[in-house]
């Protein structure tokens, strides 16, 4: 058969027709059914002709029959009718949203009936709506937000300017509070949009740090005790035994994860209590995967509402006058952090009896030697600058990868933090000699940061931190002073004032030893001793350190009073009895110090005052 010959025929027809994508109805103007197609089936599960004979309205949604009627009335005196929308009841019993063109079959054959061309329509009409929603939840979200951050700022203008008035004491504490409190929830919410933003550009970085879930949980939990005995609720964790070891993983997005679910927790409970509980979900290797849940006995979610909280913007009470407060990012934050670590997120809730949020994320299981390598690696050379172990503290990648490559440049061995929080995980499990750190960063600063890393153990508390700062005012500096930092270098710096800052504070460089080294909390110490003579044993090493630690202030004690009055004899058997600790620990920028004092000492010569 030639083509002429197949069209002729006209079996192109059935082919269209019949199998085509579409779906045909022929109908008189009364709806009655006199035939369809075979992919009546396909789309809406029927077998074939077995709606011949039957109304066509019985199966379009009952409370649009009206209006359909109405168009088949309008299409009567017409040649052709284009994208009518109808719904239409599916074998299944739902309703699929179609569209069809109508030709009036009056027109061409003089016959009282249409052929409905009919286009599924119900994927297009979904995507609309759900088009639609997000358009609201974002509309909705940018109301929300805004009001969020109105209130704080109000707050903060009012109280400022009652604080311009003559005030009392009491009263001007109160305005204070009122604007640190109202600073704080700004703060919070700003960094919600921050961190979003950096997820969904893909900047967020995991980091990779042993920790143990023993430290970090009850720490955690301690620090909403305070919120929970306002609210008179209680809030008690549980961590299975087996979970007693290092894993390697991000500590700080863990925390940041549950800070999200325990405050929401104890935002949305009014009277009951927040468990926070860690087990072993499944053990794969040495991937370990945790499973951490929150659970509250609070209002709860409705189940319609469950999937939507975890969507940017949204809430499950969108009404204006919401009653809690919040920019509807937490949950959307959380689930991107967990996802990122390859873990999932699940929420089970019932409606004013409680909801319990579960977090699954797997972690490689920390070995000692992980940590070990890392502390062990190199010795603080006697070049300038070469070989210190760094940690650099700062969030922005550029000034990151400025003052990165210089160190790198002068053989030091650097590490990098993001944030505060990144640095203090960080200087909990590897040794530096010296933090460069940034002042102002998200999720905790340079100022929070190094108060957190002085309360640390010894002799990490005692690290040297050099404050990068942008606002070099006498202020800012006396600020970093008093958090504990060492010194400051102000941005943006040369390579030539970051080595000599370098030199200075970790006692590589000039600074002149002398009595005022003593006062002086510089701590640069060189174990290369040690580790030769122990055959590099950390423990060893970490015990003689601890030792030095605990025996060397008493006496250093001493030798102040021994100052104070003028003792200069006991000064110098002090100053004897230090000085071996002092060169096992590899002190050397203290040594001419201590030699000074022992030999004027046993002169009874008298020292500087
Ligand atoms: P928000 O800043 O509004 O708290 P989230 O993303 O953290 O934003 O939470 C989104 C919504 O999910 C909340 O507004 C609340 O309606 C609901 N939700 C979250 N956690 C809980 C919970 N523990 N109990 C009840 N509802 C919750």
């Amino acid at each position: 058969m030639t083509l002429h010959q197949y069209v002729r025929k006209g079996s192109f027809y059935e082919a269209v027709v019949e199998d085509g994508s579409d779906l045909i109805f022929v109908v008189d103007y009364k709806g009655n059914i006199a035939y369809h197609n075979a992919s009546v089936r396909n789309t809406l599960g029927y077998r074939s002709r077995s709606l011949v004979g039957k109304g066509f309205f019985d199966f379009v949604l009952p409370e649009t029959v009206d209006a359909l009627k109405q168009q088949f009335r309008k299409s009567q005196k017409k040649a052709f009718t284009e994208n009518i929308e109808f719904q239409f009841l599916a074998s299944d019993r739902s309703f699929r949203f179609l569209e069809f063109n109508a030709i009036n079959l009056k027109h061409r054959e003089n016959l009282e009936g249409f052929i409905l061309d009919c286009r599924d329509i119900t994927d297009r009409k979904r995507n609309a709506e759900e088009l639609l929603r997000l358009q609201k939840a974002k509309e909705q979200f940018l109301a929300n937000i805004s009001h969020e951050i109105r209130t704080p700022i109000n707050g903060i203008a009012g109280m400022a300017d009652l604080l311009g008035q003559p005030t009392s004491p009491e009263e001007r504490n109160t305005y204070l509070n009122a604007i640190k409190h109202s600073a704080e929830n700004l703060k919070v919410i700003i960094n919600d949009i921050l961190d979003l933003a950096a997820i969904e550009s893909g900047k967020l970085r995991l980091e990779k740090i042993a920790f143990n879930l023993n430290d970090l949980v009850p720490a955690l939990v301690g620090t909403f005790a305070y919120q929970a005995k306002e609210k008179k609720l209680r809030l008690d964790y549980s961590i299975d035994a087996k979970l007693n070891r290092l894993l390697l993983g991000d500590p700080v997005r863990l925390n940041q994860i549950l800070i999200n679910l325990i405050g929401n927790a104890i935002k949305f409970t009014h009277k009951g209590s927040i468990k926070v509980s860690c087990s072993l979900e499944r053990k794969q290797k040495d991937t370990w995967w945790i499973r951490f849940e929150v659970i509250d006995t609070g209002i709860g979610i409705p189940a319609e509402k469950t999937d939507t909280i975890f969507e940017s913007f949204s809430q499950a009470d969108e009404t204006f006058t919401r009653k809690y407060g919040g920019s509807g990012l937490g949950l959307t934050i959380v689930k991107q952090l967990v996802e990122l670590q390859n873990g999932q997120i699940t929420v089970q809730s019932s409606e004013d009896k409680g909801s319990t949020f579960a977090v699954i994320v797997p972690y490689q299981t920390g070995k000692p030697s992980h940590l070990s390598s890392q502390q062990t690696t190199k010795h603080p050379g006697s070049e300038p600058g070469s070989e210190l172990r760094i940690l650099l503290v700062e969030d922005n990648d550029i000034n990151r990868l400025y003052a990165g490559s210089i160190l790198n440049k002068w053989r030091c061995q650097v590490d990098t933090a993001e944030n505060g929080l990144v640095a203090v995980e960080k200087m909990k499990n590897n040794y530096y000699d010296l933090i460069l750190m940034d002042v102002q960063m998200r999720v905790m600063d340079g100022y929070e940061a190094t108060k957190a890393i002085r309360l640390l153990d010894e002799p990490k508390n005692r690290i040297p931190i050099i404050a990068l700062t942008a606002n070099a005012t006498s202020r800012d500096v006396e600020k970093c002073l008093q958090a504990g930092m060492n010194d400051y270098l102000a941005k943006p710096f040369t390579p030539d004032d970051l080595k000599a800052k370098i030199m200075k504070d970790s006692g590589k460089g000039t600074a002149q030893p002398g009595i005022d080294a003593f006062a002086d909390n510089k701590s640069s110490f060189d174990l290369t001793y040690l580790r030769n003579i122990s055959n590099n044993n950390e423990e060893f090493i970490r015990d003689m350190m601890q030792t030095f630690a605990q025996t060397i202030p008493p006496i250093l004690n001493d030798m102040e009073k021994a100052m104070q009055t003028k003792d200069w004899e006991r000064l110098g058997k002090l100053a004897h009895q230090i000085k071996p600790s002092f060169m096992l620990l590899g002190i050397a920028h203290l040594r001419s110090a201590i030699l000074f004092i022992e030999e004027n000492g046993n002169e009874e010569k008298n020292l500087p005052e």
